[in-house]
């Protein structure tokens, strides 16, 4: 018998109005996540005997226990059984979270994985919402959306630091392992990439295309969720896209490609290359991990992850960056993607050096120290057959500083590779 839930009971109204819904400064009474504490997402398969349908737990404090103005620590742990469940299915339970969260009025959240943001207002605190009631949505909404495929739903609330920072490592070795299911797929290896429009809720003509080497730029799903996603939900936001004719392959565009991106976007967006900053980029929505933009004078590209709060050579901050592309309109220039894609071998490849066919990653002068760290093993395995082993050391970072000049000082006392290769901006 499967459980059917019709009424979610929480004090708050409920709905896809809310989605759009900002919390401002002044409207705010506390936040989890976006770095000021850390706030993390996990959905897991279980056991049918180890979980009880319906349960929800807050472990430490919640809503109540807090002040305005305060910051708490979330790990949002969810774990699903059911009969028809698959591990595979995780990522796009997990990506759930984001928009459902976000149905409930007066709630925000932001971000994905580990880089969450939850924002609650004063209006849904006088009305009584706690934390709580964030299992109790998602409890509802996984078996009413995906019923076919599970049966039970376990939610755990962790608040306590401690428990959200040892949640924290075991997800983010689970994010590893779903980014590399990918690792060893080359894009010319399929005929069908896959569509999302998850997030036409808050970039209406925005369209992903993923493709094994170019993972959604949230980071939250790669090709095989997508496929996954498809299987579970055939009519769901992610559509299998033929690619069609090659239009050109350096640069990543495709005839069935561009034909569904025109009419998912609703006539917005013609289509867009994959594999390039320069020349027609893909699409960017307000989610994505990082943001890469284009450098001049350095004659290369930076990148910027949603974490880092400080200031960047291109003379915008990631927020401003955010706001300014995130809308779903092409800009030539910038480019939203994931944090894993930056070592995909076809990274920003037609704008690397031509006589190389996967080279985009030597065209990166600056990142963020922290993002710079997080992917440092990736790097230094991908500049190795690159036939630059210490390209890590030429990548220059906010420590060295924050303007294209003094960049550019940099990357001459490196000898960076991008300055010996013609201008990037063609
Ligand atoms: Fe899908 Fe792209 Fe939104 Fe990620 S950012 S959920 S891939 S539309
Ligand atoms: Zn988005």
């Amino acid at each position: 018998l499967k459980v059917q839930v019709s009424q979610i009971d929480i004090p708050c109204s409920f709905g896809p109005a809310y989605e759009g819904e900002r919390v401002r400064g002044k409207d705010l009474h506390s936040q989890m996540g976006g770095g000021k504490t850390q706030c993390t997402e996990l959905v897991k398969m279980a056991d049918m005997k180890e979980i009880e349908d319906g349960k929800v737990e807050v472990v430490g404090k919640d809503i109540p226990d807090l002040g305005e103005g305060d910051t708490l620590p979330l790990g949002i742990y969810v774990q699903i059984a059911g009969r028809e469940f698959q591990a595979d299915f995780e990522p796009i339970l997990e990506r759930q979270i984001h928009h459902l969260i976000n149905y409930i009025q007066g709630v925000m959240h932001i971000g994905q994985r580990d880089i969450s943001w939850i924002r609650v207002s004063k209006a849904a605190v006088e009305k009584g919402f706690t934390l709580k009631d964030i299992g109790v949505v998602l409890h509802a909404k996984m078996h009413q959306d995906f019923g076919k495929v599970l049966d039970k739903i376990q939610v755990t609330l962790y608040t306590k630091k401690d428990d959200v920072k040892k949640m924290t490592e075991r997800a983010r070795a689970e994010y590893k392992q779903r980014d590399e299911r990918v690792e060893n797929m080359k894009d010319e290896d399929v005929e069908t990439y896959y569509s999302c429009t998850l997030c036409q809720s808050f970039a209406p003509n925005h369209v992903c295309s993923v493709s094994p080497e170019r993972t959604g730029l949230c980071g939250a799903y790669n090709w095989m969720d997508c496929k996954a996603s498809y299987e579970i939900n055939p009519t769901g936001p992610n559509q299998p896209i033929k690619k069609g004719e090659v239009i050109d392959p350096r640069l990543g565009q495709w005839k069935g490609v561009n034909e569904f991106v025109k009419q998912a976007s609703r006539g917005a967006v013609e289509g867009y290359n994959f594999y390039s900053i320069v020349y027609d980029p893909m699409t960017t929505c307000g989610c994505c991990e990082c943001i890469a933009a284009v450098l001049p004078t350095c004659n290369g590209v930076m990148t910027v992850n949603r974490e880092y709060t400080g200031d960047t050579p291109c003379g915008m901050k990631f927020t401003t960056l955010a706001g300014v592309m995130g809308g779903g309109a092409k800009s030539p220039g910038f480019v939203g993607h994931s944090k894993f894609n930056i070592t995909q071998r076809k990274f920003i490849r037609g704008d690397g050096p031509p006589d190389m066919d996967e080279g985009g990653l030597l065209r990166i002068v600056w990142m963020p120290k922290m993002l710079k760290e997080e992917i440092k093993d990736r790097i230094d395995s991908r500049a190795k057959e690159l036939g630059v082993p210490d390209f890590y050391d030429k990548i220059a970072d906010e420590t060295v500083g924050t303007t294209e000049e003094e960049v550019m000082e940099f990357l001459k006392e490196k000898d960076h590779p991008a300055l010996k290769l013609e201008s990037v901006v063609g």
